[in-house]
């Protein structure tokens, strides 16, 4: 998982996967133009891509100041991965400075210039999981992270100009995830704008012909 928002001032991204720095140099995008990184939790498929965002940073001599903001647990995990896949790399020199933020739940926080207000949700990844409500530049994002259903989602997505939902299955319950159908059960609750599905598995891509509302593709680009 990895979004990128863009406003007139700022980059900012949304979980960093594994594969978030190779997919962001292929959509053309500086990875040093990025000044913000919101993690939802701490699971490979969305924090993963920090420590090739932070070694590449490191190479191409990147001077920005880099935040990176999630949950409880945030920075030691990152240490750890970065150790793990390349040892003596989270001491290595840098020219540009990492400040890490560990969001409190229901705290509306600012990170840099945008606010985020973490609600924990229903996932296991050995520390909280986030949903994410994001104020950037006027505009609401909400992300629902990994979870099943939960009042948490409301909560998160209420207002939002855009809520980015996760939808592994159509219409299979499995512990932890979503699916298709019970997001559409409770869609007038939401009460967002717009929803855009994401983190589909292939049973989920197998229906989207079916679907009532947007599924996401790499490089999908939305303006609001
Ligand atoms: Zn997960
Ligand atoms: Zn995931």
């Amino acid at each position: 998982m990895c979004i990128l928002a863009e406003s007139d001032d700022q980059s900012l991204l949304v979980d960093c996967g594994a594969s978030s720095l190779v997919a962001l140099k292929g959509a053309g995008v500086d990875p040093n133009s990025i000044g913000t990184v919101l993690i939802s939790h701490l699971h490979g498929d969305h924090f993963g891509g920090l420590p090739f965002l932070i070694l590449d940073g490191q190479i191409s001599k990147r001077t920005g100041r880099l935040r990176i903001a999630g949950p409880p647990g945030l920075e030691t995990r990152v240490t750890q991965a970065m150790e793990v896949l390349f040892p003596g790399s989270s001491g290595g020199h840098r020219a540009f400075d990492i400040q890490f933020q560990e969001l409190p739940e229901g705290v509306p926080t600012s990170v840099g210039s945008v606010t985020v207000t973490p609600y924990e949700v229903l996932h296991v990844c050995g520390a909280p999981p986030y949903a994410l409500r994001v104020e950037i530049d006027g505009r609401i994002i909400a992300y629902s992270g990994d979870t099943e259903w939960t009042d948490r989602l409301v909560a998160a997505a209420s207002g939002a100009d855009l809520f980015i939902c996760e939808s592994y299955f159509f219409d299979e319950k499995v512990r932890f995830h979503l699916d298709y159908s019970t997001i559409m059960k409770h869609r007038s609750e939401l009460g967002c704008r717009r929803i855009v599905l994401t983190h589909m598995s292939s049973d989920m891509l197998g229906h989207l012909s079916e679907l009532e509302v947007e599924a996401a593709y790499d490089g999908f680009e939305i303006t609001l």
